[in-house]
């Protein structure tokens, strides 16, 4: 993606874990990569299509000098997330905070932490049958739009499915969110668990009745298997009713560790005979 770049800004400042730095100051240089599509401003030469660097350096020098942090890694993470939520045409920012008059007692050029944070595409699975299913449903796309480090993309339609893993229960009501979000998988997954838990989910019997159910389908390329996570969700591709809301949305999306599209992943799973939803167009 191209890139505006700001190099060695300098910005008198008061960071640092000791009262004399927060007292004093010391002078701070900021490099900033501003990841952002430039092509339509460069061919109209309009600056309104852009990300005005000028406005990006004044937003910063604001920022970092209003708000004191013992950390650098803090003055990075805040200013990083301030810039992306303020200037909407960056899709991603590299930030450097260099302190090369911190209190070291040897020689040394300088200190830096540079960070990299920006949006990330993301699926999420949706389910309820118990309940008013479609308000569940309804309710955590709410949750999502109410939530700064979250942009609601598309929502599929929302479509009735038998149930699957073997545990006789009503119908569901399911579909898929796609989102743009700040947050890492890990604070993905926290923030999924409150919204269920705002619904009145509980957790009694293993794929049993749920008023809401909530699963993170795809992020962004991300392969991850932990004890708490599993990207791309383990089971996706052997589900019908979470591939047909997400192939309504995003049919071209790649599973990156089949390789697959959505909709070559819906073909399979119809040719094997799955077939849980029993409405959708
Ligand atoms: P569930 O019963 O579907 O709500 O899932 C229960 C647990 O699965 C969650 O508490 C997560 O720790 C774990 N899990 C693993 N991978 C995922 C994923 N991709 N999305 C959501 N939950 C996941």
């Amino acid at each position: 993606m191209d890139k505006i770049i700001i190099e060695d800004l300098q910005i008198y400042a008061h960071h640092g874990v000791y009262p004399k730095e927060n007292e004093i100051g010391q002078n701070f240089y900021i490099n900033a990569e501003l990841e952002t599509d430039t092509r339509r401003a460069g061919v109209m030469d309009d600056l309104n299509l852009s990300t005005n660097y000028g406005d990006v350096c004044r937003f910063l020098h604001s920022f970092l000098t209003e708000h004191t942090y013992k950390l650098i890694e803090t003055a990075a993470e805040r200013a990083a997330e301030a810039l992306l939520l303020t200037f909407t045409h960056i899709k991603r920012v590299t930030l450097e905070v260099r302190k090369p008059e911190a209190p070291i007692p040897f020689p040394f050029q300088s200190v830096s932490v540079r960070i990299t944070r920006g949006w990330r595409r993301t699926y999420i699975a949706c389910g309820s049958n118990m309940g008013d299913r479609e308000a569940c449903l309804n309710h955590a796309v709410a949750c999502f739009r109410k939530d700064h480090r979250c942009n609601v993309a598309r929502v599929s339609e929302w479509m009735e499915t038998t149930a699957y893993g073997g545990v006789e229960q009503e119908d569901f009501l399911n579909g898929v969110i796609a989102l743009d979000t700040l947050y890492t998988p890990e604070e993905l997954l926290e923030r999924i668990h409150e919204i269920e838990k705002s619904q009145g989910r509980e957790r009694v019997v293993h794929w049993g009745p749920r008023t809401l159910d909530l699963d993170i389908l795809l992020y962004e390329g991300c392969v991850m298997d932990t004890e708490e996570l599993t990207i791309p969700h383990k089971d996706m591709a052997n589900r019908d009713f979470v591939l047909k809301p997400l192939a309504q949305i995003a049919p071209y999306e790649r599973h990156p560790v089949l390789d697959k599209s959505v909709l070559q992943m819906y073909e399979d799973v119809r040719q094997k005979g799955e077939k849980h939803v029993i409405s959708g167009k």
